[in-house]
C-alpha cells in the first residue's frame, strides 16, 4: 500500500518551502487511498521544541493536510540503536575522533589540492590502542557509515535517472559524539519499519538519498521510491533561503492568504500543469501527477497568492465566511446583501471591515466643485427609504432627467459623493447597505 510521510524537524514554524513537500507526499497519498504519516524528526533535544510540534499541526490542519497517524523519532530512539549495533556488527560502522577544525583543515587541503573535499577515511587505520587513547583524550567519538566505493544509482520520480558515486561522497557520520542519532539513519530506520513506499522531499537531499540507499541495502530494508523537488527561488530567481523564515504558513494565514489559494498554487507551481484556482482538495488529488514536475529551480511570488485569494473568497457562499462577516461587525440582518456587495471588492476577509465603515458610517464626500449644484439636486430627488436593490436605477434615472447628465457625468459624482471614491462594488448593491443615508431616507 502508498504509504508516505511528511517528516519536518519541529525546530521553527513550516514555511512555503516545507508545504511543497507536504503537500506532494499529501497528495501521492491520497491520489493511491494509501496512508500519510506526519513524522516529527525531533532527534535532537536541544533544537527540538513543543511549540513547534503544536505550530505545525495546526498549520497543516488548517490547509486542510490531514494525516493518518503521527510519529515521533524522540520515540524510537531504542530501534535506531539496534540498526547501529547491526551496522557495527556488519563491519559498515567506524568511530572516528578528528575535531571540526580538523576536519575542516583537511577540506581546505583537498581543495587546495584541486580534490573533492571527501572525508579521507583515516579512522580505519587506528588501532583499538590509539582509539582507546583517542576517547580518553577527546570523549567518544562520532559513528560514520563505511559507504562501499560504487555507483549508487535511482530512478528519481522528478529528476529522472541519477548516478552517484559514492566515492565522491563522505562517509556519513549516523551518531554524534554525545550519542546523538542523526537524521541520516533515523529516517532510514523509519521509512522501512514503516514501510513508506514514496519519499518526495527537496532536492538539497539528493546526496542523502545516495547513502541512505545504500544504508538501508545494508540493513536489509527495501528501498522506497525517491523524488527530489526543486526549490523555491524568489520571483527573480533570487534564493529563497533566507527570507523563508518570513514565508511561514502562519504569517500567509494572518495576512489573510485563503488555504485553497495557497494549496492550488503549491500543488501546481514547477509543474508543466497551470496554475488554476481548484475550491476542493478532490480536485487536487485527481489532478496531481509527480512526473508533471521539473528539475529546475521553482520561481514563487508570494503575490501571486493574492488574486487567487480573491477569486476564491468570490466564490463563495455567505455560509463560508459568516464569522469572519459577523467579525467585521455586520449585523446579521443584512450579512447577505452585504456579502453579496462586498465579495468582488476585496481581496481577502480583512477588507471586509473597511466596507462595513462605509456602509455604516458613510464616507467623507468627494464632490468637485462644479459637481456640488449637481449634487444637491440628486440628492434633493433621493426616494424615501427603505432603499432596495432598485432604488439605485429608479433615483439615478430621475436625476438625469432632472439635470440631463448621463453616463460618467452622472454616475461617477454621485459614486464620489457617497463613497468617497472612485472605484468600489456595484452602487445598485452598496446604496441599500449605506445605513447613512437609510436613516436620512
Ligand atoms: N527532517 C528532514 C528535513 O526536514 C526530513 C527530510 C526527509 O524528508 O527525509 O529535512
Amino acid at each position: 500500500m502508498t504509504t508516505t510521510r511528511f517528516a519536518p524537524s519541529p525546530t521553527g514554524y513550516i514555511h512555503v518551502g516545507n508545504l511543497r513537500t507536504a503537500l506532494m507526499n499529501y497528495l501521492i497519498a491520497r491520489k493511491a487511498g494509501g496512508t500519510f504519516i506526519l513524522r516529527i524528526d525531533d532527534t535532537d533535544p536541544e533544537r527540538s521544541k513543543e511549540e513547534y510540534v503544536d505550530a505545525i499541526k495546526q498549520d497543516l490542519e488548517w490547509l486542510g493536510l490531514h494525516w493518518d497517524r503521527v510519529e515521533r523519532q524522540s520515540d524510537r530512539l531504542d530501534r535506531y540503536a539496534e540498526a547501529a549495533d547491526k551496522l557495527r556488527e556488519m563491519g559498515r560502522f567506524y568511530e572516528a575522533f578528528e575535531t571540526p577544525t580538523e576536519l575542516d583543515l583537511k577540506r581546505k587541503k583537498q581543495l587546495n589540492m584541486g580534490k573533492p573535499p571527501v572525508y579521507d577515511r583515516a579512522a580505519l587505520n587506528l588501532s583499538d590502542a590509539e582509539k582507546e587513547a583517542l576517547r580518553a583524550e577527546r570523549g567518544n567519538g562520532v559513528w560514520r557509515f563505511k559507504l562501499d566505493h560504487e555507483r549508487i544509482e535511482w530512478n528519481d520520480g522528478i529528476l529522472g535517472d541519477i548516478s552517484i558515486d559514492a566515492a565522491s561522497v563522505s562517509d556519513p557520520v549516523l551518531i554524534r559524539g554525545d550519542g546523538q542519532v542523526l537524521y541520516t539513519i533515523a529516517s532510514v530506520v523509519d521509512d522501512t519499519e514503516m514501510g513508506v513506499t514514496d519519499v518526495v522531499r527537496g532536492s538539497d537531499h539528493v546526496t542523502n538519498t545516495a547513502t541512505q540507499i545504500q544504508i538501508i541495502e545494508a540493513l536489509g530494508g527495501t528501498c522506497p521510491r525517491f523524488a527530489h523537488h526543486s526549490l523555491l527561488t524568489g520571483p527573480q530567481g533570487e534564493a529563497l533561503s533566507k527570507r523563508l523564515g518570513t514565508l511561514a504558513l502562519r504569517d500567509l494565514r494572518e495576512q489573510g492568504v485563503q488555504p485553497m489559494a495557497l494549496l492550488s498554487l503549491m500543488a501546481r507551481l514547477g509543474s508543466s500543469d497551470p496554475v488554476e484556482l481548484r475550491s476542493e482538495m478532490a480536485e487536487l488529488i485527481d489532478g496531481f501527477d509527480i512526473t508533471r514536475f521539473g528539475a529546475a529551480p521553482t520561481k514563487f511570488d508570494v503575490q501571486d497568492l493574492f488574486p487567487l485569494t480573491a477569486k476564491h473568497l468570490q466564490s463563495l457562499p455567505l455560509a463560508d465566511v459568516a464569522d469572519a462577516v459577523a467579525d467585521a461587525g455586520v449585523p446579521t440582518e443584512v450579512a447577505e446583501p452585504f456579502w453579496a456587495m462586498a465579495r468582488e471588492n476585496i481581496t481577502t476577509l480583512a477588507d471586509l471591515k473597511g466596507w462595513w465603515e462605509l456602509c455604516r458610517d458613510g464616507a467623507e464626500p468627494l464632490i468637485a466643485d462644479e459637481d456640488r449644484e449637481f449634487i444637491a439636486e440628486a440628492i434633493a430627488l433621493l426616494p424615501e427609504g427603505p432603499f432596495d436593490g432598485e432604488t439605485w436605477g429608479t433615483w439615478t434615472k430621475d436625476v438625469k432627467e432632472a439635470t440631463g447628465r448621463k453616463g460618467k457625468g452622472l454616475f461617477m459624482p454621485l459614486r464620489k459623493a457617497l463613497t468617497g471614491m472612485e472605484r468600489g462594488p456595484e452602487m445598485a448593491a452598496l446604496l441599500p447597505l449605506l445605513q447613512v443615508i437609510r436613516a436620512r431616507g
